[in-house]
């Protein structure tokens, strides 16, 4: 079978670079092992997510309908709809995009691809593929650290959670990064007795440190147990799993759950699709090597997606597929990473884009202010019963560029595009706060940090002396 761009992995890498490349008159191939939608709408971002839906609703019929003054009596969770829902959006979201690829006249192939040499792919059972241009997304898989015990049988990984016909009483989970924190907050609310081992310091340890600090008091609150700056040691399987750990200051601790997320990181699936054979530069753990275009180090060859190492995003997957597949047919491209929002969808939201406010430090020095609005001042906020969080907007005090926005709160991860828009038209701190933003809207709250930063916010009493000056600098 021979075609002018042969992609490999059908997931948000994948296929949004096929379609692009078939939009732009290629012959194209994909290559998919398994159901096209990849990690992210078999067993990622879409079937989490409708757990984040189901976790809402709980919080919802448990305590908000009530402050509304809706009562609502004998609140069950069915967890067998909750799955069938689960498997209900994730079928829906592969036939679909499936259908849209053929509608592109991809040629769809089932099978496991590698490379031969640098022009062919073979397919375990099929026709070798043979390709002017290819583009990799085969994607990443799930770490297990080097613990004792952890791939016992009450250890399991996203995708084994995520098949589970029955909630876990009391759940320990391995890892506080993105994938740990959202099922903590999803399995709280589902009714589990979570706790978090963390080896680092904070949760999320790399988005904004403060709020990293909102989440974990927001946990505190929730009854989450959390050991920051623990390592764990072993896990022992019985009729239930005891985790030890040590503690930053050497002692030892042991958690007994009835289930062990480990969620300590993916790394890029790069083993045993032939990269070798087609000259290929990688590293096992980072990935394999790109530009900016996604051009790998064979010129003809491109990654995107996670295997390509940079974010483990599928919003960023989809982009670095596009420009893989512009340049593929001959195009030019290049992604632009300044603005990439980072959502969290935990109980309250976090979500980020561009600096977080150490970052801009590092990089700007004292020319660096920062505005904050607390939701708690928000009238849309209180509508909802949601009055956690805020939002803090970083900009530069030269030229009062926007830098970066980080929301914790109601909604954060739908907010945060505000941001996505205003870094990318590089906008400055005083087009957000003179722009008019809908009232009552939770977007004012974007609007008014700004007003903070410049030192004239409407809806909070004025600024004490230390801050304003700092404000106004
Ligand atoms: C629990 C969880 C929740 C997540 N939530 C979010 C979220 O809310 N938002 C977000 O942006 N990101 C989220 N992510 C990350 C997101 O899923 C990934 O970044 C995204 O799926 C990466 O896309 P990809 O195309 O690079 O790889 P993948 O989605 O992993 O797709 C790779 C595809 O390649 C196929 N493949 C691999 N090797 C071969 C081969 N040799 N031959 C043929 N086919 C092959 C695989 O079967 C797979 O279909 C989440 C991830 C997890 C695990």
């Amino acid at each position: 079978m021979e075609c002018d761009v042969a992609v490999l992995g059908g997931g948000p890498g994948g296929y949004p670079a096929a379609i692009r490349a078939a939009q732009l008159g290629a012959k194209v191939v994909l290559i998919e092992q398994d159901r096209i939608g990849g990690t992210c709408i078999t067993v990622g971002c879409i079937p989490t997510k409708t757990w984040v839906q189901t976790a809402h609703a709980l919080k919802d019929a448990g305590s908000t309908f009530a402050q509304l003054g809706v009562n609502v009596t004998g609140v069950e969770h069915d967890f067998a709809v909750t799955q069938k829902n689960k498997e209900t959006i994730v079928n829906g979201l592969v036939n679909g995009i499936t259908g849209v690829v053929k509608a592109n006249g991809i040629e769809v192939v089932n099978g496991r691809g590698s490379f031969k040499d640098d022009h062919t792919i073979a397919v375990d059972g099929g026709e070798d593929v043979s390709f002017g241009q290819a583009i990799i997304t085969t994607g990443s898989h799930a770490l297990s650290p080097p613990v004792d015990g952890i791939d016992g049988p009450l250890c399991v990984d996203s995708t084994g959670l995520l098949q589970v016909d029955q909630i876990p009483k009391r759940v320990v989970i391995l890892g506080g990064g993105v994938i740990g924190v959202e099922f903590a907050s999803i399995l709280q609310h589902f009714g589990s007795q979570v706790t978090i081992v963390e080896m680092l310091d904070s949760l999320i340890p790399t988005e904004d440190a403060d709020a990293s600090k909102e989440l974990h008091r927001a946990f505190k609150k929730r009854d989450i147990t959390m050991h920051l700056g623990a390592r764990a040691t072993g896990v022992q399987d019985g009729d239930s799993a005891v985790l030890s750990f040590e503690a930053s200051d050497g002692t030892a601790g042991q958690v007994e759950a009835d289930l062990v997320l480990v969620a300590t990181g993916r790394g890029p699936n790069v083993a045993d699709i032939g990269l070798e054979a087609a000259g290929v530069r990688f590293d096992p753990r980072k990935g394999i090597e790109t530009d900016a275009a996604m051009r790998t180090s064979v010129p003809h060859i491109f990654a995107a997606g996670d295997v390509a190492g940079r974010w483990q995003l599928a919003h960023t997957s989809f982009r670095e597929g596009e420009v893989a597949a512009e340049n593929a047919t001959g195009h030019e491209a290049e992604v632009d990473y300044a603005a990439v929002p980072r959502c969290i969808y935990t109980d309250p939201e976090v979500a980020g884009v561009g600096l977080t406010e150490a970052q801009a430090r590092e990089r700007h020095g004292d020319d660096v202010a920062v505005g904050r609005m607390p939701f708690s001042a928000n009238a849309r906020a209180q509508m909802y019963a949601e009055k956690t969080g805020w939002v803090k907007t970083i900009h530069e005090t030269r030229y009062g560029e926007l830098l970066g926005i980080v929301i914790v709160g109601p909604q954060a991860t739908e907010l945060v595009n505000a941001g996505v828009i205003g870094i990318t038209a590089e906008a400055t701190i005083e087009t957000i706060g003179d722009s008019i933003a809908a009232h009552p809207t939770l977007a004012e709250a974007v609007k008014e940090a700004a007003l903070v930063a410049l030192g004239r916010p409407i809806h909070l009493p004025p600024a004490r002396p230390r801050a304003k000056a700092a404000a106004a600098r």
